[in-house]
């Protein structure tokens, strides 16, 4: 969606959000021994109709993030905001009238889909839970309508989650997000169980349905390639922290941090004579883990660029005057420091 169309006012607001979890050990599990900071300070805003990507490796937070978003996890500390209301301590029966608002779409779209029911019934199942399939004719043109939004056929409608390919069901899982007409769709790695040429199908489609229904997504990848089509804005999370946050071009363009460098570095070009020739900026080592991480910058062990001081001290997350943010010692207050936990728009 281009720039400005995206209306000013953040849909969601997500500020210096946290999320850790008790590590206990014992007969009973009373006793703390550590803590799992999963998310540890990550600060972003999604404007209505833009798609915003979080991406990173496993372990990274970002699906941690999805599901504080979602309010399927209550936050340590921060701030969420959805509309405008701040929903960071919201009860389930205050969350309520928000969950219509916000709806998921899962990774797995076979585990994710009842195998008993048939495709209409999942797909209008929202519908009856929400109270509004007691009208049986608005009720079935509801279902046929959001079938034909996602590309499925009306001769569908009656099969099983078994009967249907991997794209198909991950359109079915799609339609039955789109159920309560939702503002916001956090979409958690909806394509990386499918096959490259049906991902292609799946991100076109919510291209389509973005500019149709004027649609925000909150996108969840761990391959940083599978974003660059849809994306207006990227944040790179690493360890718990966004360590890169831009818009789509700046951060693919002219990545900053050596670890956006090098996941982009190890996406594969098309053509065969570049390909061969190009640098390739590998990652050294496995990720630590997110239990005891490294001192300083948490990226250190596997960075290529690391200075002394990268192992001491943390870099903050900083922005340039393109409002391009990256946490490394590389940047900085030579840079002038915009210092802010928020891309401008
Ligand atoms: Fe690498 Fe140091 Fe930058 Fe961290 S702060 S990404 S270790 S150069």
């Amino acid at each position: 969606m281009a720039m400005n169309e995206i209306e000013s006012d953040p849909l969601l607001q997500v500020e210096d959000l946290k999320v850790h979890f008790p590590v206990t050990e014992g007969v009973l599990g009373r006793k703390q021994v550590a803590t799992v900071k999963a998310v540890d300070g990550v600060s972003f805003s999604l404007r209505s109709g833009e798609t915003f990507s979080l991406v990173g490796e496993s372990g990274c937070g970002k699906s941690t993030t999805a599901l504080s978003v979602m309010r399927m996890l209550t936050p340590t500390a921060g701030r969420i905001a959805f509309a405008g209301e701040d929903i960071t301590r919201h009860t389930p029966a205050m969350m309520r009238p928000i969950r219509r608002q916000i709806q998921m779409v899962y990774q797995d779209p076979f585990s994710s889909l009842n195998p008993r029911m048939k495709i209409a019934d999942i797909i209008g199942e929202p519908l009856v839970v929400h109270g509004m399939a007691s009208d049986k004719t608005f009720y079935r043109k509801q279902v046929a309508e959001l079938m034909d939004l996602v590309g499925l056929l009306p001769n569908m409608a009656d099969r099983y989650p078994h009967e249907f390919s991997g794209g198909q069901r991950q359109r079915v899982g799609i339609a039955r997000a789109l159920a309560l007409r939702p503002r916001l769709i956090v979409c958690d790695e909806p394509v990386s169980a499918l096959d490259v040429s049906i991902q292609a199908q799946i991100i076109n489609l919510f291209m389509d349905l973005q500019q149709e229904l004027g649609l925000t997504y909150l996108f969840i990848a761990h391959d940083i390639s599978v974003v660059r089509h849809m994306s207006d804005r990227v944040a790179v999370m690493y360890l718990g922290k966004i360590v890169e946050m831009a818009d789509r071009d700046a951060l693919f363009d002219s990545p900053r941090h050596p670890y956006t460098q090098a996941l982009l570095s190890a996406v594969p070009v098309a053509d065969p004579a570049i390909e061969s020739h190009r640098p390739q900026q590998l990652i050294v080592g496995e990720v630590p883990s997110v239990r005891n991480p490294p001192s300083g910058c948490r990226f250190h062990p596997r960075c290529v660029q690391a200075m002394e001081q990268c192992s001491q001290t943390a870099p903050e997350l900083e922005a340039n005057q393109q409002g391009h943010l990256t946490s490394c010692h590389l940047y900085g207050s030579a840079e002038g420091r915009l210092a802010s936990a928020e891309v401008p728009g």
